[in-house]
C-alpha cells in the first residue's frame, strides 16, 4: 500500500526526471513534432509543484487531483491528455494506493485518454505506453502483486510500449504531419509514461 507520502515521493521524483531529462523530451518532439514538448511537460510539473507546496493534500487521490489541475491548466495537446489521465487517478485512487486500485485507475485512465485523443495503441501517442501499462497493472493485481511489484512491472511494460513507437508512422498528432520523418523517433509522450511509472520505484 502506498499512503500520501509514498505517494508523493512518487510525484517529487517524477518532477525531478522531468526537470533533469525534459531536454531529451523535447529533442525527440523537435525531430517528429514543433520541438515544444519538453517546454509544456515542464510548465506542467512546476504547476504541479506549486499545487502540491500551496494544497499540501491529505490523501493519495488529493496528490493525483493537483497534478491534474497542474496539466489541464498546461498548453499542448499533451496538457489536457495528461490532465485527463491524472484526474481518473485522483477520482479512483482514495486514501490508500493498493495494486487493486491503481488497475481500475489506469484502466479508466488510459480509456479517457484514447477517447479524447481519439487514439489507439499503434498511433504512435503516449496511448502506446498507457494501454500496456494499465494492462501490467491488472495482470500485477490479479496476481495480488504489492504495488511497488506492480508499479515496476507497469513501468517494463511501458517502456517496451514506448520502444514500439519507434518505428512507427503516427497516426495522430503533429508527428503525424511529418510522415516517414517520424519513423525512428520515439514518442516522448509514450516516453514520458515510461517515466512515471520508472518514478515509483
Ligand atoms: P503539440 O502537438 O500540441 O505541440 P505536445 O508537444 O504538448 O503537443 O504533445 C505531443 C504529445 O502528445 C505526443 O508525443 C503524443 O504522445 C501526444 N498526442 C498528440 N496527439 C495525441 C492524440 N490525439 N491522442 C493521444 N495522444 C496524443
Ligand atoms: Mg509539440
Ligand atoms: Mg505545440
Amino acid at each position: 500500500m502506498f499512503g500520501t507520502a509514498e505517494t508523493r515521493a512518487w510525484i517529487d521524483t517524477f518532477i525531478g526526471a522531468v526537470r533533469d531529462r525534459g531536454d531529451e523530451l523535447t529533442e525527440l518532439d523537435r525531430r517528429a513534432g514543433d520541438g515544444d514538448y519538453g517546454t509544456n511537460l515542464r510548465s506542467a510539473v512546476e504547476r504541479a509543484a506549486a499545487n502540491l507546496a500551496a494544497d499540501a493534500p491529505g490523501t493519495p487521490g488529493a496528490v493525483f487531483g493537483a497534478v491534474a489541475n497542474a496539466f489541464l491548466h498546461t498548453g499542448g495537446t499533451s496538457g489536457p491528455l495528461f490532465g485527463m489521465w491524472f484526474r481518473e487517478f485522483a477520482k479512483t485512487v482514495g486514501a490508500e494506493v493498493s495494486s487493486d486500485v491503481l488497475a481500475t485507475a489506469a484502466d479508466r485512465a488510459q480509456a479517457a485518454v484514447r477517447r479524447l485523443g481519439n487514439a489507439e495503441v499503434g498511433h504512435k501517442t503516449m496511448v502506446d505506453a498507457m494501454v500496456p501499462a494499465a494492462t501490467a497493472l491488472t495482470a500485477a493485481a490479479a496476481r495480488g502483486d504489492d504495488v511497488r511489484v506492480a508499479l515496476a512491472a507497469a513501468a517494463t511494460a511501458a517502456h517496451e510500449g514506448a520502444a514500439s513507437t519507434e518505428d512507427l508512422l503516427a497516426k495522430r498528432g503533429r508527428a503525424s504531419y511529418v510522415g516517414e520523418h517520424a519513423r525512428g523517433v520515439v514518442d516522448p509522450g509514450a516516453l514520458t509514461v515510461a517515466w512515471f511509472f520508472d518514478a515509483a520505484a
